[in-house]
């Protein structure tokens, strides 16, 4: 696997390897890689013949408030990984590679409306940052297909969105979500949770779970399960953000006779924002 940090290197690279016929893949991520981020690389595997990882942690989808500066860094340990599973190149750019006229003054890319709402709300500009980074890694690696985790569901439908609307000619591809064996998804997140607090952890996916459950069970009144599943996580230890049944396209709340549905949920466990999704097709 080579390394490479600047658009240079990447382009060139990717360049060559299509000239050798070979078909690219692209997996972002923030680095800190764990077994959900590899089963992304597996996963563009399937269809591409060369895979391209990149890490950058991308301060412009961060707020004021937020975790950028404690985000674990851990290159070392990610490059051994990556190499585990047949990484054809790393791309690491620096921010000022990334922003070389710096990011107030940057072009941003903005998908509308989507992102106002569910982790939109609670983290204003997040998504802005991540649809501008992501629009930016695409230009500056030129993959036929890019591979995103269900994990993050908001952000995969933002970034299906931006590609539809902008045209963008790569094929966004979904993967599902892995999780550790009592079923909290795995995140880079998770590394912020005390021993005391990893235990309650588990309890987000239970919720999910359970109103996945009443769902299919028949219930329709989103409302006040919304409400029940938060009270079951405020008695957990929790401090629920959003637990939303949405439409799965849209993201708009779902009406009882919608048949794909998704409920989303993100909850803080002391000082770490947690999140994860199930998915309903009725
Ligand atoms: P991150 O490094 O957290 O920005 O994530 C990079 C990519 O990995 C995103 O497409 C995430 O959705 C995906 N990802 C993160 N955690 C998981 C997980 N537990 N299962 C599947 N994909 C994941």
């Amino acid at each position: 696997m080579q390394v490479l940090r600047t658009v240079n290197e990447i382009r060139q690279a990717v360049s060559s390897a299509r000239k050798a016929g070979k078909r690219i893949g692209f997996v972002p991520t923030m680095g800190n890689l764990h077994e959900g981020h590899l089963q992304l690389v597996r996963q563009a595997h399937t269809n591409c013949d060369v895979v391209v990882v990149s890490i950058f942690v991308n301060p412009l989808q961060f707020g004021l408030n937020e975790d950028w500066e404690q985000y674990p860094r851990t290159l070392e340990a990610d490059i051994e990984k990556l190499t585990s599973v047949n990484t054809g190149f790393l791309y690491c750019p620096t921010e000022s590679e990334m922003y070389p006229n710096g990011m107030a003054t940057q072009t941003k890319v903005e998908v509308a409306v989507m992102t106002n709402v569910l982790c939109g709300a609670s983290r204003p500009g997040h998504f802005l940052g991540v649809t501008t980074v992501v629009a930016k890694l695409f230009n500056m690696v030129l993959p036929d297909e890019a591979v995103f985790g269900i994990k993050d569901y908001q952000q995969l439908a933002v970034i299906r969105r931006m590609a539809e609307d902008l045209c963008i000619p790569i094929q966004i591809t979904a993967a599902p979500i892995a999780r550790a064996e009592d079923g909290l998804a795995l995140s880079s997140r998770n590394g912020y949770l005390t021993a005391a607090e990893r235990p309650v952890a588990t309890h987000l996916y239970q919720s999910l779970c359970w109103a996945k459950q009443q769902i299919e069970g028949g219930r329709s009144d989103f409302a006040a399960l919304e409400a029940e599943a938060k009270t079951q996580l405020k008695h957990a230890g929790m401090r629920p953000d959003y637990f939303s049944v949405i439409h799965q396209k849209t993201l708009e709340p779902a009406k009882a006779q919608d048949k794909q549905i998704a409920i989303l949920a993100a909850v803080y466990l002391g000082k770490t924002r947690l999140i994860d999704n199930v998915i309903i097709n009725r």
